[in-house]
């Protein structure tokens, strides 16, 4: 069967449309029906699905669990169970809806509209965990690890990052010692997106020798002996999607858990940060078209000062003038890159350049947004806090903005005029 996005509605309930995709690989007549061979077709209608979901079941809770600092677990499971949007762009014979970079873009943009910090959990799950499996595994390991995660009841993440090796990612410190069928991990990892919940892992390691310059790829699980989650950071934002370390000790990854070849793992790390980047910058578009509405809604409907509504001030105007201006650019660029990505196409000049350029915007749209609202916008009433305090993760996670800049001089060094 071709690869494609395979839905059927079974009822919408008043709530979120629930789509049924396994059905569509024993079911031929829901099949035919609803078979889309070009990702495009299905992208207004996963928007409109996603959107529906977001707004009336996500954004509810985001100011809570951002105060209790907590994860929804609960929330996190239905994403998969009930809206079907993990394992977007792994094929229907592996379980998933044979989607594209574009529809990562849109779920990313739609959620963080919402909750910018439980989609940083999704992030975590289906792009640096899902995608990199799919895009990197042997069949036997897409088969013994996919179908948990894409139907929600296994959550997944990704450990690069370690207390002494960020940037600086050919420094990491894990080792790796291979005896007899099975490779001997040691060392830790820092900064891990849905660290304390994870069942399963993609980690980076060194071959035997901590100063060489190539690493190798793992899957493992949380529950082998010798795995260990740490400290729970407490963050200025993003605080409803949980960071911990992780621990190795003596744990025992059998060599068939190897994803890239021995010291080839650097390939298969960079193509999974081009997607990454790309769905950081789709957060950092639905955070400020988030912060966008609240801005013109208060200034052109709500507030009045000096007997005028705030949007008859020029300085206001231009807040909202100059927000609404750089999201629209920001929006079309991440768009443009999301539509050439794919793992055989590689674009890291146009991921970093989206990454740095939907950043940066959305921290200079919520900022603006906090000024539009006045006292309002510092206090939680109003999201637009919340808002700022998420947009900063994106300028430094997936690499930061530094090393954007850094890797697009790079890259110009050597592209064709
Ligand atoms: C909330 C959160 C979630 C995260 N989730 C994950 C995850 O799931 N998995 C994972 O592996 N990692 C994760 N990270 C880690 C994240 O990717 C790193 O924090 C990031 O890559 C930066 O590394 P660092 O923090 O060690 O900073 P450093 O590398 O120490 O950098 C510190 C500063 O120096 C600058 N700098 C460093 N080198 C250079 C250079 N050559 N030129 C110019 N400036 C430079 C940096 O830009 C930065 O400003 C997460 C981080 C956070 C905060």
């Amino acid at each position: 069967m071709k690869a494609g996005w395979n839905t059927a509605r079974i009822g919408t309930l008043g709530g979120p449309i629930l789509i049924y995709r396994a059905a569509c690989l024993v079911n031929t007549d829901i099949m035919s029906a609803n078979l889309y061979t070009d990702p495009a077709q299905a992208h207004p209608e996963l928007r409109e699905m996603v959107r529906s979901f977001a707004r009336s079941r996500i954004e509810e809770q985001a100011r809570h669990y951002d105060e209790k600092e907590a994860f929804n677990l609960d929330l996190f499971r239905s994403l998969g169970s009930e809206l079907g949007v993990f394992g977007l762009t792994v094929p229907a014979e592996f379980g998933g809806s044979g989607l594209d970079a574009v529809a990562e873009v849109i779920v990313h943009e739609e959620m963080s509209y919402a909750d910018a910090a439980f989609t940083l959990s999704y992030l975590a799950h289906e792009v640096l965990f899902v995608n990199n499996l799919y895009v990197n595994a042997n069949d036997e390991l897409r088969r013994q690890y996919l179908p948990g995660v894409i139907n929600g009841s296994k959550v997944g993440g990704m450990g690069m990052t370690e207390p002494a090796a960020g940037t600086d990612v050919l420094g990491l410190q894990t080792v790796a010692v291979r005896d007899g069928d099975y490779y001997i991990l040691n060392g830790s990892k820092q900064f891990i997106t849905n660290g304390p919940e994870g069942d399963f892992f993609i980690v980076y390691a060194k071959l035997d020798d901590r100063d060489r310059r190539e690493i190798t790829s793992f899957v493992i699980e949380s529950a082998w002996d010798g795995f260990k989650v740490g400290k729970k950071e407490q963050k200025m934002g993003m605080k409803a999607s949980s960071t911990a370390v992780l621990y190795f000790e003596d744990l025992k990854v059998p060599v068939t858990h190897r994803l890239s070849a021995e010291n080839e793992g650097v390939t298969s790390m960079m193509r999974n940060l081009e997607i990454e980047r790309v769905t950081l910058a789709a957060q950092s578009i639905g955070i400020a078209s988030r912060c966008l509405d609240v801005m013109r809604k208060y200034a052109m409907e709500e507030r009045s000062a000096f007997g005028k509504h705030l949007s008859a001030f020029g300085q206001i105007q231009r807040l909202i003038a100059e927000s609404y201006a750089e999201l629209a650019a920001a929006r079309a660029l991440v768009y443009q890159i999301a539509s050439q990505l794919h793992p055989e196409r590689r674009n890291s000049l146009g991921a970093a350049s989206a990454k740095l350029i939907a950043t940066n915007m959305a921290e200079r749209v919520a900022r603006s947004a906090i000024q539009v609202l006045g006292g309002y916008g510092y206090c939680r009433e109003y999201p637009v806090e919340r808002m700022l305090r998420d947009a900063i993760l994106l300028s430094i996670g997936g690499g930061t903005n530094e090393a954007m800049q850094k890797n697009i001089a790079a890259d110009l060094r050597t592209a064709a005029p």
